[in-house]
């Protein structure tokens, strides 16, 4: 009990060179896409944990998805191991951002502190709880020379892009071999006093329907794609929708909207090309012979990925059936199984306990609805310990005047320090 109030005494002591470290990073836009000063990212985060006797790789993706002498893609994985054999805690973090967009009322690489606030992109995802987790390992190190295991904290290219260039590479390369990591925290912005366990799953596809081009103003010489489009979009409000509403399941996903099969149209094109803004001439006059869709379908642990599928092509189907002349495509573009780290796995137990000793409430437990990195440590590294834990709200992500909450960073760096704690240096005893 003791040496616990000493830790989270050293979190909170730390809580100017938590704002500060999140402001450095801040600071830093790394911008994705394209993949901007992920090295100056990686070496700030290195000078500094060498510093505190880690041992520092920085491990480039040649040959990741948009890695180029331009914009490489950087990684940086952290290790410092204690002096007895034990489990390896792991801290995984994105270092990559979003886009700006418009309506900012502050710089958004500035990091301004404002109120108990710190702005800017990133802020919240997650470059707050990057710091957190850094912090969190600075405290229990100082306070705890003597542990066992290994800590570790990676920060990691591309999330925002699929996590090809970033842990992906790294799982494939046994980075999350379950002999060399036992436990992962994903600090990204779920709430401090929420355990995320888990995400739905994806699968993304573009559908495209077939005409043959002819003159405006002859339609009936061509055969127009946007209509049979349109027939499948009815056939979508009809039919689809309707039945993803009642397909409902027993993850906890948040928002509760989620909590169901969903579908989105990501995107609609059909005929002509759309000219540059500056182009000043009008359209031409042609049926469209080509219209395609992007389809993005959320799925639940309780859904069988090929029947998700086999929904759309039997949808298609059925438009086929009483449209003469009809025809299709569809093309697969990305798939992510979903995934939900039992309840009882030893990070979530742990964490949950630390949850409630620093806020004295009882954890509440969530599955994401779209997906992020855990799904490569689960499915290439197989690893299945892994939950995200940090601070900030999600629904500030990806928007204007993103910020996260000083406190808010100061107690889930308490709960991450506890949990470093409990699993490389337990106490007979501990409550
Ligand atoms: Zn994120």
């Amino acid at each position: 009990m003791e040496t616990d109030a000493r830790l989270l005494e050293a979190v909170a002591a730390r809580e100017g060179d938590l704002v500060a470290l999140t402001q450095a990073l801040i600071r830093i836009p790394t911008l994705n896409p394209p993949g901007r000063n992920y090295r100056e990212i990686c070496e700030l985060l290195a000078g500094r944990l060498e510093g505190k006797g880690f041992t520092v790789e920085l491990v480039r993706a040649h040959g990741a998805p948009a890695d180029s002498d331009r914009y490489p893609r950087w990684n940086l994985v952290a290790r410092r191991t204690g002096g007895r054999p034990g489990d390896c805690v792991h801290f995984n973090s994105h270092h990559d951002v979003v886009e700006t967009g418009h309506g900012w009322t502050v710089d958004p690489f500035g990091g301004e502190l404002r109120d108990g606030r710190v702005y800017g992109r990133g802020a919240c995802d997650m470059k707050g709880g990057l710091a957190a987790s850094v912090i969190a390992a600075e405290a229990f190190l100082d306070t705890h020379p003597d542990f066992a295991g290994a800590i570790e904290i990676s920060a990691t290219a591309d999330e925002e892009s699929g996590g090809y260039g970033g842990v992906a590479y790294l799982a494939e390369r046994g980075w999350f071999d379950p002999a060399r990591v036992q436990h992962v925290i994903i600090p990204e912005p779920l709430n401090k006093d929420r355990i995320c366990l888990g995400h739905r799953g994806v699968w993304w596809a573009e559908i495209e329907t077939h005409g043959r081009i002819a003159h405006g103003s002859m339609p009936f010489l061509g055969d127009c794609a946007v209509r049979h489009m349109g027939a499948v979009l009815a056939e979508m409000e009809d039919t689809l929708f309707p039945l993803l509403a009642t397909k409902r399941t027993a993850m906890p996903v948040v928002p509760e909207g989620a909590r169901q099969s969903t579908l989105n149209i990501n995107a609609i094109h059909g005929g002509e090309r759309e000219q540059e803004a500056d182009y000043t001439g009008l359209p031409a006059p042609c049926v469209p012979d080509r219209c395609r869709i992007t389809i993005d379908r959320r799925y639940l642990i309780e859904e069988d990925p090929a029947e998700v599928k086999a929904e759309v092509t039997a949808l298609m189907e059925r438009v086929r059936a009483r449209r003469p002349g009809f025809s299709y495509e569809i093309r697969e573009l990305f798939e992510v199984q979903p995934t939900m780290t039992d309840r009882d796995a030893p990070v979530v137990t742990t964490v949950a306990a630390a949850i409630e000793r620093v806020l004295a409430r009882q954890a509440d437990y969530v599955v994401s609805p779209g997906t992020y990195d855990q799904k490569h440590i689960d499915r290439i590294g197989r690893l299945k310990n892994c939950i995200a834990y940090g601070p900030g709200i999600l629904d500030l992500a990806h928007q204007p005047d993103e910020w996260v909450g000083v406190q808010d960073m100061v107690d889930s760096a308490k709960v991450m320090a506890l949990t470093l704690a409990e699993l490389l240096a337990p106490v007979q005893g501990r409550s």
